[in-house]
């Protein structure tokens, strides 16, 4: 963060100061009054649930010099406005302003699925040429994306960001409140087909990413995914293409995989061979690799740099294929931060790909597909025992289609598929059932929380 007055503050979200608001904020800005430390901007945002102005008091005893809230109060000095968001997406757009003046590079990233394992990447290789603001997490909307815009200072010089899409409008907003210079898109798939109607939807949405770029900007786009590179119309800015294509500017040849799961390739940029051990696991890392790549050549990194970055990039946030090995000998694969149909896939790819005994694919529903929900779970289910999973375990009621699905492509009740009714049910029977050797992967949506079965598995070892 850059130090701001409350003067400026208010200023730059058209705000009114109280009397007593005087100060700088020198800390970081925050939402959650749990994290406020000395010298921080608390920005009272109302939920659903809570109101962050019920916490004003609770800031200011932890430290806060201010507060961006709907109402004045007497515990601290506060910038009153009507809309604490929309204010603090006024606040980031002042601060990148002053952060691109003084030399910052800002990239973005859109897509349907592995918007986070790419800005992970790409922030990790960002960083072996200078100073980048890259935060672990999903800090892709309305709130998390000015915060992490917010978390950049006068040292920074890259800053990547996540950009997720609920609905038509929601990246052209969040790209007016962060400018990139330069914007990967990484594909269009079902995630949350049920709100933009059709993949057309969705594509029309993750394309105003590269309409916002610049003249002298770059767009990044994936030509294994043709919604992807018909996006190419859409922008005015240089495009680089990635893929396994031949022809596509930034490519992976002899694509491997070791036992791990951990890609290995050549990139190839123009005349240019580098190899690649990827650290992060499944072959979908290998797409955005590429994405990272390409990205991190257009903020002015050579390909050998780019291809040792990578190779020594680990995972960055939790729940995502994260690869665990019992005492015992069962292999836990906690993947349950999300899921949708192309992840799923990734993810039971990544399984079948990992050395062991037996493939367990212990898998919740996935929220947001819309009408097509039931038929979606069942193809899932036929998928992955055709994937050759050994157990597909189904959790939850509304993944019961799942397990007619593997019925249907041949698994044996309770040998090959089983459902079960919730989470605790899961547990009990995979106690019971997992022996060494066996790996196990764990995926849903994330309001049915798998990632606190995946816990308890590995705790039981
Ligand atoms: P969200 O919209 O929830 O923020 P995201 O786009 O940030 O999701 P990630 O968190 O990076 O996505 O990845 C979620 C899961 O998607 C991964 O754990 C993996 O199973 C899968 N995945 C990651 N990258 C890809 C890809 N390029 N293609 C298909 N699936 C992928
Ligand atoms: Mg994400």
């Amino acid at each position: 963060m850059i130090p701001l007055s409350l003067a400026e503050v208010a200023e730059a979200v058209a705000g009114r100061l109280t009397p007593d608001a005087t100060g700088v904020v020198t800390g970081k800005v925050t939402v959650d009054s749990r994290t406020v430390a000395p010298g921080d901007l608390f920005v009272a945002v109302p939920g659903e649930r809570v109101d962050g102005a019920d916490f004003l008091a609770a800031a200011a005893a932890a430290g806060a010099v201010a507060a961006l809230s709907t109402r004045p109060d007497d515990a601290l000095p506060c910038v009153v406005v009507d809309e604490p968001v929309a204010a603090l997406g006024r606040l980031a757009a002042e601060v990148h302003t002053r952060l691109v003046a003084g030399g910052l590079t800002t990239l973005g990233i859109t897509g349907s699925s592995g918007k986070t394992s790419t800005k992970d990447l790409l922030g990790q290789v960002l960083a072996a040429a200078g100073p980048t603001v890259s935060p672990p997490g999903s800090y892709n909307n309305d709130i998390g994306l000015p915060l992490t815009v917010l978390d950049a200072d006068a040292t920074t010089r890259f800053l990547v960001l996540e950009m997720g899409s609920r609905g038509p409008g929601h990246i052209a907003r969040l790209c007016g409140i962060a400018r990139p210079r330069i914007g990967v898109v990484l594909n269009v798939g079902s995630a949350h087909l049920g709100e933009f109607g059709s993949p057309e939807g969705t594509a029309a949405a993750k394309g105003e990413l590269v309409e916002a770029l610049p003249a002298d900007g770059t767009a990044v786009l994936n030509a294994d995914d043709a919604r992807v590179l018909g996006m190419r119309p859409r922008t005015r800015a240089r495009v680089l293409t990635t893929g396994l294509a031949d022809g596509a500017d930034v490519r992976a040849a002899d694509v491997t995989l070791d036992d791990a799961g951990r890609a290995r390739f050549t990139l190839t940029v123009g005349e240019e061979h580098h190899p690649v051990r990827l650290q992060v696991v499944g072959a979908h890392q290998v797409a955005n690799a590429l994405s990272a790549t390409a990205a991190a050549l257009a903020a002015g990194m050579a390909p050998a740099d780019v291809a040792a970055a990578l190779s020594a990039a680990g995972p960055r946030s939790r729940w995502r294929m994260e690869v665990t090995r019992r005492a015992d000998g069962v292999t836990v694969v906690n993947d349950a931060y999300n899921a949708n149909p192309e992840s799923m896939r990734a993810a039971l790819a990544a399984l079948t790909g990992l050395s062991g005994q037996r493939r367990v694919a212990v898998l919740g529903a996935m929220g947001e597909l819309g009408p097509g929900a039931d038929a979606e779970h069942e193809r899932l289910g036929e998928d992955a025992v055709a994937a050759g999973v050994d157990l597909v375990v189904a959790v939850g009621p509304d993944a019961v289609g799942i397990a007619r699905g593997a019925f249907r492509a041949g698994a044996r009740e309770g040998e090959g598929a089983v459902h079960v009714p919730d989470r605790a049910a899961a547990r009990e029977m995979l106690m019971e059932a997992l022996v060494p050797g066996d790996v196990v992967l764990v995926k849903a949506s994330r309001s049915y929380g798998l990632e606190v079965l995946a816990a308890d598995l590995l705790d039981a070892g």
